[in-house]
């Protein structure tokens, strides 16, 4: 098996006409990466080409059952599929050709693509690359945390192709962060860089997953606002959305939940301003509920008073995180694999 983060030649097969794996079946062709997103409720993959566009209608789902921890071969087996009914539905005479399949997960995925652990999906320790391998034949996979695969997305068709320097920051049940530097993704020596939602900022705040107490996603997050109208009272309240219309007709419980929610995030990008000086964050949420008053100029607000005077920060807030992510694991195998490069190749995973 070739370490996908070492430059190496793709031998393409020699017949023509048909669309397939590698160079174990069909013809000469442009290549193709498949990217899956593995959610706790699904499985979403794509294929894309080279330029990172979406192939038509290749963005799929297929649910997972509702186990936890939720069995390994039942993803595995899961993806196999995915991956074999995009083979059977493409158009024979197309002639592309599947090089490469990147994986996005929910976790601390190591340096080799292992996953480390994975509290949502009840995962530790997971080998995915060789075990995907098996299922699908593909021989380059590639796995990456959920929110590094959006920054290499956005590094290869987003907000990255005019900035250097700028970070995802994932902000719904969870806070999740990811940063590209000088057009670097920044993993950290295990995979494990910039987790940002398990930095402590009140250390007699709520119990967090992680062990600890008070961490930025347990004070910042929209789940983070429902929880705490629900202990202010406000038992009914099912959605950050609820919030924020009860916000709008004057409840002073959901103004002061969602202004302090905010006011903890903008002091979470401060603090990646002041460290690392991104000059953008790309917020991936629900723009309904990030984006609304007085929860944006709240985050804005307390961005500004936290960080360091002459620190500078955008913000811009994106939804459809799932197809995004997928797309960008996508991207980077299939470029990884057919045009390796000493600037890309440090980013593989293995
Ligand atoms: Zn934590």
């Amino acid at each position: 098996m070739t370490p996908i983060n070492q430059p190496h030649t793709v031998v393409w097969p020699e017949a023509d006409g048909e669309w397939g794996v590698g160079s174990k079946v069909g013809g000469r062709g442009d290549p193709i990466g498949l990217g899956v997103l593995i959610r706790r409720d699904g499985l979403h993959a794509v294929a894309v080409n080279l330029d990172g566009d979406v192939l038509e209608d290749s963005y799929r789902m297929r649910p997972l059952g509702p186990e936890q921890p939720v069995p390994v071969e039942q993803v595995v087996d899961g993806i196999g599929a995915l991956v074999a009914e995009l083979l059977d539905r493409w158009p024979s005479d197309r002639g592309e050709v599947v090089v490469g399949l990147g994986v996005a997960v929910w976790g601390h995925v190591n340096l080799a693509g292992e996953v480390v652990e994975s509290p949502a999906l009840g995962w530790r320790q997971v080998r995915l690359p060789e075990l995907l391998t098996a299922a699908t034949g593909i021989d380059d996979v590639l796995v990456h945390h959920d929110v590094s695969a959006l920054a290499l997305a956005e590094q290869s068709f987003g907000v990255g192709r005019e900035r250097s320097s700028f970070a995802v920051v994932t902000c719904r049940w969870g806070l999740g962060c990811s940063l590209v530097l000088h057009n670097e993704l920044v993993r950290g020596d295990d995979g494990a860089a910039a987790e940002l939602g398990h930095v402590v900022f009140d250390p007699d705040g709520p119990d967090c997953s992680c062990g600890n107490r008070g961490c930025l996603e347990m004070l910042a997050t929209p789940k983070a606002v429902v929880e705490r109208v629900r202990g202010a009272g406000l038992a009914h309240v099912e959605s950050p959305l609820e919030v924020v219309d009860l916000a709008r007709a004057g409840d002073e419980t959901a103004l002061a939940a969602l202004r302090s929610a905010e006011t903890m995030l903008g002091r979470g990008l401060a603090l990646l301003t002041n460290l690392v000086n991104p000059g953008l964050v790309v917020l991936y949420g629900q723009p309904e509920v990030l984006g609304a008053e007085p929860y944006r100029e709240a985050t804005l607000t307390a961005l500004r008073r936290s960080s360091f005077p002459t620190r500078h920060c955008d913000v811009v807030i994106k939804p459809n995180a799932d197809q995004m992510a997928a797309r960008g694991v996508a991207s980077e195998v299939l470029q990884l694999v057919a045009e390796p490069s000493p600037a890309r190749s440090g980013l593989g995973s293995r």
